[in-house]
């Protein structure tokens, strides 16, 4: 049997664009871009190249991006780098952030930092109301992710935006889950730092950038050469960065038509699962990513129990959480939209690629109430 992966927001294949432009850098252009030799300046000359290309497609300045090794680097980067430049402060960001976020503001809050948690509407949002009321005269950063990881509800960044430029204050956004999916203008936003990664959009693994507007400063989390202009030290990940611009022009240069194909598919996805009974989406039903449907399960212990039952069955989804069957756990973000635990306990997580295809949707929605119905079953032992 085929494998079916649905798990796009997890990770992606790496396209055959940016495969094909890696192998090439390794072979013909593996110099130190610091070398001024013709080697490494040619290395250098395919680094700022790369540049470019992501700053085109994010409508930024090649000077505004800096490569890092991924999301969580660009995450753990703006907020520790923030509280470092102001020494002391508040810090705005919300309930439903990655870990990568989250955990950096705990570790912010053990040295001395305050941090308020805006905790989102049953849809995942955020109201600029909301924003408006915690913030404070000593808030010296706010980070709201663009679209969220489990649910792929996308905030109206713009608005939340002008709220925090209003008083001055500087605004970061997780933008991992968007960036490659959706458009994406940083002139539009308004945002002054965006964080991205390579391979949630067909790039490779352990390559990000962060967008660092001209006007903003953020001192450096690794220390050491000196290189990226002094804000990120360490020999840069040319072929890295170079897969990384050939993968997101692949996805810019086909997004209309593959918002279209992914949206149609999702809908299928979502009115099949619905149609189970005691299976509802959760997120908005449509200011969302286009291939992303979460769903909650009622009547189950975990929604891991039907995570492994499609596993055997060579079908890739995910409960919407970091977790085992082993070691379960509810979601952060759907306790933060208000599901109760057992609710959230029975969170499944479809994304959808172009690469999935119609065939698929029906082939996982003619297994998929019989998996429920097994796991329902079973629920008594389980919970035992
Ligand atoms: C995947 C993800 C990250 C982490 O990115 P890595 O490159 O894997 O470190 C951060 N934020 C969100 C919303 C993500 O989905």
């Amino acid at each position: 049997m085929e494998r079916i992966y649905m798990d796009h927001a997890a990770t992606t294949a790496i396209s055959e664009a940016a495969l094909t432009a890696m192998v090439s850098c390794y072979r013909e252009r593996d110099g130190n871009p610091s070398a001024i030799y013709p080697l490494g300046q040619d290395s250098q000359g395919a680094l700022e190249k790369a540049r470019i290309a992501m700053a085109k497609g994010l409508h930024a300045l090649s000077t505004e991006i800096f490569f890092t090794s991924g999301g969580t680097e660009g995450n753990n980067w703006v907020l520790s780098g923030v509280a470092r430049a102001k020494g002391r402060g508040h810090i705005v960001t919300t309930a439903i952030e990655h870990n990568s976020v989250l955990k950096t503001a705990a570790r912010l809050e053990e040295g001395g930092f305050e941090v308020t948690y805006l905790q989102p509407d049953r849809f995942g949002f955020i109201a600029p109301e909301q924003l408006e009321a915690a913030l404070r005269p000593d808030t010296i950063l706010v980070s709201v992710m663009l679209a969220n990881n489990v649910v792929g509800t996308i905030q109206d960044t713009p608005a939340l935006v002008k709220v925090a430029h209003a008083r001055w204050i500087p605004f970061h956004t997780d933008a991992v889950q968007a960036v490659g999916h959706i458009p994406i203008n940083v002139r539009r936003l308004g945002a002054d730092f965006l964080t991205l990664s390579a391979h949630k959009f067909h790039g490779p693994k352990g390559v990000g950038a962060l967008f660092c507007r001209l006007s903003n400063y953020v001192p450096p989390l690794i220390l050491g050469g000196g290189q990226e202009r002094g804000g990120r030290s360490g020999t840069e990940n040319v072929p890295g960065a170079v897969g990384m611009a050939a993968a997101f022009e692949e996805c810019l240069a086909g997004l209309d038509e593959d918002t279209a194909y992914l949206t149609k598919l999702r809908r299928r996805l979502t009115e099949g699962m619905t149609a189970i009974p005691g299976v509802r989406l959760t997120g908005d039903p449509e200011r969302r990513l286009p291939g992303l449907a979460s769903f909650i399960v009622d009547g189950i212990p975990h929604s891991a129990h039907i995570v492994y039952a499609l596993g055997g069955r060579e079908i890739c989804v995910s409960s919407g959480s970091a977790c085992s069957v082993g070691s379960q756990e509810a979601s952060h973000v759907l306790k933060a939209m208000g599901f109760n635990m057992r609710a959230a306990m029975g969170a499944l997580r479809f994304s959808l690629d172009v690469s999935n295809t119609e065939e698929e949707v029906d082939r996982v929605l003619a297994v998929i109430p019989g998996v429920i119905e097994e796991v329902r079953a079973k629920k008594g032992s389980l919970w035992g």
